[in-house]
C-alpha cells in the first residue's frame, strides 16, 4: 500500500507516454508519485473511434507498467474502477486528497481544452503547479512566435528550412541542403499504375492488457464509430520501434515516389502509419528524423523519400502545432467560406456510390486510419466543395482517426483542407476535380461515375462540384494569383455548360442536404 505522505503528483496525460517527458525529469522515487487517469470525459467529449480509445488506454496501461518496472511509484485509475469520478477534475481532486499533496508537476497539455482546465486549477490556488515545456516538440512556442512575427504569410516551406538548419538535418558541410534543393516534392506525385510490391506492416499478438481493453471498449462504447476487428496498433514503445524499423527497412524508399497515390482496398501503401505513436509519445519525432537521415546517408533510401518524409515531421507537424497555439482559441471558429451544410450520413457508414469516398471512409472505419491524400483530397475535398460546416467536419476528423488530437487535427482540417482560415495555412484551397482522383488512384475503375464527364447522369460529382465551387466563391477566390488558371478557364467556358454545371450541382446539393 502506497504511503499517503504529502507526495508531489506527477500528472501524465494519455498523449504523454514518453519516458523522456519533461514532467518525469528528476523524479524522486520517494517524494513524487506519477498519477494517470482513464476517465470517460476524455473518451466521450467527442465519440472517438473504438480503435483510438483502445489504443490509448492500452498504451497508457503498458506505459504505467513500464514505469513501475523502473521503480517509479504510480497511482493509476482505470476507467472501470468503482470510485472513478470519470472526470479529470474529479480524479485530480481524489489523488490530491489521497496523497495530501500540495504540488503538481506536469508537462504542458497539448490541447487548448485541457490547458484551460489546468489554468482553472492554477487560478484556484489550492495546490501549486509546476508546468514544464513539452520538449518533445522540436520548435518551442516562443521560437514559432518569433518566426511568425512580422510575416504576412506563414508558409510551411520557409519554416521547414529553418528547422532543417536548426537540427542540421540533410545538410552538407557548408550548411546547404543535400541534393541542391530543400524540397523534392515534384518527384513525389506518382500514381501506382502497376503492381509494385510493398511489404505489409507486422501485426502484434494482443497481450492480456490489450485483450482486456478491447473487451472493455466493446462493452463501454458500443455506439462509437469504427470496428475493433482489425485492431492493428502497437501499444508499447518496443512495438512502435519495431514498426519504425520495418518502415525504414522496407517502405521508406518508395514513400517519396508514391506519397500521393491511393489504392482501393490498400489503406497503408508506403506510408509509415506512425502518427499515433508520435502524437501519444511512444516515438520521439527527432529520433525518427535522425534514423531516416541515417538510412539515406548509408545509401539505403533515396533522397526524395528521406527528404519528403522528414519534411512531414520536422516541417508540417511542427508547423501545424505552431499555427494552432498562435491562433487559438479564435481559430476554431473561423469559417472564411461561410460553409453551413451538415455532414452527410455516409461519412459515418460509407454508404455512397462515389467509390473514392466509400473507400476512404470504409478504410477509416476499419483501421482508424487513412493516409494524408485521402484525408485531404477525398473526404476533405468533398467537404470543401459541398460547403460543409467546418465545425462538423473537424469533429468528424477528431473522432475517426487514431492520431487525432485537437492541436494537429484542427489546423489540418480547418486550415489546410477547408480553407476556413482564409489562406493562413494554405496558399490556395485544396479543391480538385475527379480528374485528379482518377490520376492518383484506381478508385474510378470501380465507380458508377465517369471522371472524364463534367455534366450528365454519369458525370463524376467532383467535376461539377469543383466548377460550382469556383463559381460560388469567385468574389473571394478570384484575386488569388494561384487560381488564375482556374478562373481563366471558368471565364472562357461555354455559358451553356456553365449553366448545366450550376444546375447539376444545385440538384446534387439539394438531394444531399435537403436544401430548397
Ligand atoms: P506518413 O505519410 O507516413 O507521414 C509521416 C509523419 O509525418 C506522420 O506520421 C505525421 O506524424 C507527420 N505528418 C505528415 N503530414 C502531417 C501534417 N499535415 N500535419 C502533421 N503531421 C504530419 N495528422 C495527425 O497526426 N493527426 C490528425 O488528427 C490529423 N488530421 C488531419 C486532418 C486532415 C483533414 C488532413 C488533411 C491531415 C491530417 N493529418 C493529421 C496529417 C496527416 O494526414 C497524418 O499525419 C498522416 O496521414 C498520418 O499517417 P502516417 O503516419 O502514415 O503518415
Ligand atoms: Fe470518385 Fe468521381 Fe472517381 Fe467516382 S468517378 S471514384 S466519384 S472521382
Amino acid at each position: 500500500m502506497m504511503a499517503k505522505n504529502n507526495k508531489n503528483l506527477c500528472l501524465i496525460f494519455g498523449d504523454q507516454l514518453s519516458h523522456s517527458i519533461s514532467s518525469l525529469e528528476n523524479i524522486s522515487k520517494t517524494n513524487d508519485v506519477v498519477v494517470m487517469f482513464e476517465v470517460l470525459e476524455e473518451n466521450t467529449h467527442v465519440k472517438h473511434h473504438k480503435q483510438k480509445i483502445a489504443f490509448v488506454l492500452s498504451a497508457m496501461r503498458h506505459f504505467s507498467e513500464a514505469l513501475k518496472e523502473n521503480g517509479i511509484p504510480v497511482y493509476y485509475v482505470k476507467i472501470d474502477d468503482e470510485n472513478n469520478t470519470q472526470s479529470l477534475d474529479g480524479e485530480l481532486n481524489r489523488a490530491i486528497q489521497h496523497f495530501k499533496s500540495t504540488k503538481i508537476i506536469l508537462t504542458e497539455p497539448s490541447e487548448f481544452r485541457v490547458k484551460e482546465k489546468i489554468n482553472r486549477w492554477v487560478a484556484d490556488g489550492r495546490v501549486t503547479f509546476e508546468i514544464r515545456d513539452d520538449t518533445r516538440f522540436l520548435c518551442s512556442h516562443s521560437e514559432f512566435q518569433n518566426w511568425a512575427k512580422n510575416k504576412n504569410q506563414l508558409r510551411m516551406e520557409f519554416f521547414y528550412r529553418e528547422m532543417r538548419k536548426k537540427y542540421n538535418i540533410l545538410l552538407d558541410d557548408s550548411g546547404k541542403p543535400l541534393g541542391g534543393k530543400w524540397n523534392f516534392d515534384k518527384e513525389n506525385r506518382n500514381p501506382i499504375k502497376k503492381n509494385i510490391a510493398f511489404l505489409k506492416k507486422p501485426y502484434f499478438e494482443k497481450d492480456d492488457i490489450t485483450q482486456e481493453i478491447l473487451n472493455l471498449v466493446e462493452k463501454m462504447f458500443p455506439d462509437h464509430f469504427g470496428s475493433l476487428n482489425n485492431f492493428h496498433w502497437a501499444t508499447t514503445r518496443e512495438q512502435a520501434l519495431a514498426l519504425l524499423n520495418h518502415f525504414i527497412d522496407y517502405n521508406l524508399n518508395n514513400f517519396g515516389d508514391f506519397q500521393d497515390a491511393m489504392l482501393a482496398d490498400e489503406a497503408f501503401i508506403f506510408h509509415s502509419v506512425l502518427s499515433p505513436y508520435i502524437n501519444f509519445g511512444l516515438l520521439n519525432p527527432l529520433e525518427i528524423c535522425k534514423q531516416v537521415e541515417y538510412a539515406y546517408r548509408e545509401g539505403r533510401v533515396k533522397l526524395n523519400s528521406a527528404e519528403g518524409f522528414i519534411r512531414q515531421i520536422l516541417g508540417w507537424r511542427e508547423y501545424v502545432r505552431g499555427i494552432y497555439w498562435l491562433n487559438m482559441p479564435s481559430y476554431e471558429n473561423k469559417n472564411y467560406l461561410s460553409a453551413k451544410n451538415k455532414l452527410p450520413d455516409f461519412y459515418w457508414n460509407a454508404n455512397t456510390d462515389m467509390n473514392c469516398l466509400h473507400q476512404a471512409i470504409h478504410q477509416t472505419h476499419e483501421f482508424a486510419y487513412s493516409h494524408h491524400i485521402q484525408r485531404l483530397m477525398i473526404t476533405g475535398n468533398f467537404a470543401l466543395l459541398c460547403g460543409i460546416d467546418p465545425k462538423m467536419v473537424c469533429e468528424w476528423y477528431l473522432i475517426v482517426y487514431a492520431d487525432a488530437l485537437d492541436w494537429v487535427e484542427l489546423p489540418n482540417t480547418l486550415g489546410m483542407s477547408l480553407y476556413g482560415d482564409g489562406g493562413l495555412m494554405a496558399s490556395k484551397p485544396y479543391a480538385a476535380s475527379g480528374k485528379y482522383i482518377a490520376r492518383m488512384s484506381n478508385f474510378c475503375d470501380g465507380c458508377k461515375y465517369d471522371p472524364t464527364l463534367t455534366v450528365g447522369e454519369q458525370a463524376c460529382p467532383f467535376n461539377f462540384l469543383y466548377w460550382d465551387f469556383a463559381g460560388r466563391h469567385e468574389d473571394k477566390l478570384k484575386p488569388n494569383q494561384r487560381l488564375a488558371y482556374t478562373y481563366a478557364n471558368w471565364k472562357k467556358m461555354d455559358p451553356d455548360i456553365k449553366k448545366a454545371i450550376r444546375k447539376q450541382a444545385k440538384a446534387f446539393l439539394e438531394t444531399l442536404f435537403g436544401l430548397t
